[in-house]
């Protein structure tokens, strides 16, 4: 390696080291579950998006199989060559189903939809106008887009409306925001911007990574929760979460459908799933169906937990979803709090600048519908012991403005 490079590399290393924002990958060992190994130490996971345990489930893994076994392991070809199988269709087609859609077009992951998305259908002349806490995969879709951009203060509905004026000059107007927002855990008010956006005659598109089978009947996301089918004109979902696969799709009418895969770069560049995936997840939409119970366990599990940590005075920001932030102040704190929880049992990431500013670093916790209650109670000892050792035990504050 040129000793130049090297020494940049080095450098840039140490310095993330000295501000303590240096991570280590954590392995684990053997299945992905509530309980798991990580490092070779058993803990309880509190950092998983695996909602509903969906990943380790019997059916999505026997369909996995039986598809490797009849269709190989491989696509060999992008969707618009000749990678697209009859189960792609089937996917596609079951999806719009659940969704209450025209049609929906599944990509690589959420965040070559997200990319794909606003990438090829926001050009020159348009505008987008994005919540400033949507997920990287928007921001990086909003940069490959040759359209306007207005950021409008989180959640801030006042704010959205002057952006939305700003805006009015340009062709085609399209208001983006997360349907749940990952790092603190709240609902966007998506009733309340759709209204706007009507008003000023935009268009709607929510990214639901974290509400797809948490949110709304049967787990549809938010859309549904609010009451907007047909009001909404994008919806990107992932499959990668709650779903407990691999993938994104978009939501959307049949033309914008067809746009997208004459448009949409990753879909055109980029091999399509295997079929082992794209069986799981077909499973996976049947299992949300046939078992509403493990979405009523979620919510149970998050209700339990939430109380849990309410009670102990941490603050926990304003989330009204299953990922619950424990704020710790400094990133220094943040990461002594996640380590000290990891040797009492419990693996809850700890989450600093640049992904939230540093003096609201924190643990981010996900509960899932496959924790136990003596799980959860296992974890909130945890939190008392070492909420005491930090001094954030009985610190928590009235719940902050919405992800500040
Ligand atoms: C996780 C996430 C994504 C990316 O989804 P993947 O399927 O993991 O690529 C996109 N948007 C949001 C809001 C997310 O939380």
């Amino acid at each position: 390696m040129q000793e130049t490079l090297r020494a940049r590399l080095t450098g840039e290393l140490d310095a993330l080291k000295e501000k303590h924002l240096y991570r280590r990958l954590r392995v684990v060992d053997g299945e992905q579950k509530a309980v798991c190994v990580i490092d070779g130490k058993e803990v309880i996971n509190l950092s998983s998006n695996n909602y509903l345990g969906l990943d380790t489930h019997p059916y999505l893994k026997q369909k996995a199989e039986e598809a490797v076994r009849e269709l190989g392991v491989g696509s060999g070809a992008v969707r618009t060559i000749i990678g697209t199988m009859q189960i792609h269709q089937e996917l596609e087609e079951r999806l719009a189903k659940f969704k209450h859609t025209e049609a929906t077009l599944t990509f690589q992951s959420g965040f070559t939809a997200n990319t794909g998305v606003l990438g090829s259908l926001m050009e020159d002349g348009d505008a987008i106008i994005s919540d400033e806490l949507n997920h990287a995969s928007i921001i990086d879709g909003i940069r490959l887009s040759k359209a306007k951009r207005f950021i409008y203060r989180h959640s801030d509905m006042n704010h959205l409306e002057e952006q939305l004026k700003a805006a009015q000059g340009a062709r085609t107007r399209l208001v983006v925001t997360d349907g749940v927002f990952s790092m603190d855990g709240d609902l966007a008010p998506l009733d309340k911007i759709v209204d706007l956006s009507e008003r000023y005659g935009a268009m709607v598109f929510v990214d639901d990574a974290h509400a797809s089978g948490v949110f709304g009947k049967d787990g549809r996301g938010t859309v549904d929760h609010f009451g907007l089918h047909g009001r909404v004109h994008v919806q990107v979902g992932t499959l990668s979460k709650a779903i407990g696969v691999l993938g994104g799709y978009v939501a959307c009418s049949q033309a914008l459908r067809e746009l997208l895969i004459h448009k949409g770069r990753p879909f055109l560049f980029s091999t399509s799933h295997p079929p082992g995936v794209t069986a799981a997840c077909i499973e996976a939409i049947d299992v949300l169906r046939t078992e509403p119970l493990l979405i009523e366990r979620l919510w149970d599990n998050t209700r339990h937990f939430k109380d849990g940590l309410h009670r102990l005075g941490l603050n926990t920001g304003n989330s009204q979803s299953p990922i619950t932030p424990v704020i710790a102040g400094s990133g220094e704190k943040a990461t002594r709090l996640s380590n000290r929880l990891f040797e009492e049992g419990v693996f809850a990431q700890g989450i600093g600048y640049p992904t939230v500013p540093d003096d609201r670093s924190r643990v981010r916790t996900i509960v899932t519908a496959t924790h136990t209650r003596e799980d959860l109670d296992a974890a909130l000892h945890a939190f008392e012991v070492v909420g005491q050792e930090l001094d954030l035990v009985g610190a928590g504050q009235p719940a902050a403005s919405a992800g500040a």
